[in-house]
């Protein structure tokens, strides 16, 4: 089997997924992968983990992570690649956005309460084991309690970001989230962009550094793959992609080892990754 398909984004049990990094990893090799980016939210504890399986494999790896941000507002995620995992800023930023997942996971837990739902924070906490709070962990531990059938029964009913017991973020601005992952020597990609952002915000991204999109993602149809891959040529920018595998729906299975990026843009990304570190060096 010749490799030759990179997967930049991949979620584990370091942040919302469903399997150790280690065993993402393993998945990640038995579908014929080349080369693969660990990106959990707001957390890179998964990484040595990750990249020594990687090693083992003989797999190409970038330390990832993929951030929650503000922008305009709303939230926006925006993935940083091939940093310094030992940087101490970015850890500052990564123990904030912790801080503040974990303030808004009480005040989710508060309203669902309110609704009626009997769930403590003692028992998301144990769900997260560890990594960040996500809603997905609220979601398991209402599941558990048969409070609904299926993670989406949840988000839509009162999770999602329309729902009731929904709070918002006190995340980093947009802004700081791409110089926090320039200073740590990586460069910021713009994740699963789709149809959120305007030419006006995209320029807006671009004035603050940001490096590349993601063209490739699940939720991207062929219209908006083009439309980014396009946007980067026109501005000499990277782009990315991979599977957003969380470990615990069909179709993380399913899209492991078929969406993802050519191995050349992946090279191209870990080139620009020296480059910039060499022009850091120097100046
Ligand atoms: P959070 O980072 O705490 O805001 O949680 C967002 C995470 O929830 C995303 O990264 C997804 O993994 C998951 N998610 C978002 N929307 C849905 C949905 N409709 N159904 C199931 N999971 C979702
Ligand atoms: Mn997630
Ligand atoms: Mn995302
Ligand atoms: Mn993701």
């Amino acid at each position: 089997m010749k490799r030759k398909l990179a997967d930049l984004h991949l979620h584990s049990t370091a942040s919302d997924g469903k399997l150790e990094p280690a065993s993402v990893i393993n998945h990640a090799f038995e579908c014929g992968l080349k080369a693969v980016s660990l990106t959990d939210h707001d957390t890179i504890k998964g990484l040595p983990e990750a990249e020594m399986q990687a090693r083992q494999l003989g797999l190409e790896f970038i330390n990832g992570v993929e951030l929650s941000t503000f922008f305009d507002g709303r939230e926006c995620h925006i993935l940083g690649y091939g940093f310094d995992a030992d940087d101490e800023d970015l850890w500052k930023v990564l123990n904030h956005q912790v801080c503040q997942r974990n303030d808004r996971a009480g005040a989710m837990i508060d309203e669902l309460n309110k609704l009626g739902f009997e769930i403590t924070f003692d028992e998301v906490w144990a769900e997260a084991d560890n990594a960040p709070i996500s809603r997905v962990h609220i979601a398991r531990v209402m599941l558990g309690k048969r409070y609904c059938a299926t993670q989406n029964e949840v988000f839509l009913k009162f999770l999602g970001n329309d729902a009731p017991a929904y709070v918002p973020f006190e995340l980093i601005n947009a802004e700081d989230g791409i110089a926090a992952i320039h200073r740590a020597g990586g460069v910021a990609i713009l994740a699963h962009p789709s149809n959120y952002y305007l030419y006006e915000d995209l320029k807006k991204l671009m004035d603050w550094g940001i490096d590349g999109f993601e063209y490739i993602h699940p939720s991207h149809n062929y219209t908006q793959q083009m439309k980014y891959f396009n946007h980067a040529k026109n501005f000499d920018l990277l782009i990315t992609g991979g599977s957003d595998f969380h470990g615990y729906l069909n179709k993380d299975f399913i899209n492991l080892g078929l969406v993802g990026i050519d191995i050349e843009h992946y090279h191209k990304l870990a080139k620009e990754i020296t480059r910039q570190s060499k022009n850091i060096e120097l100046t």
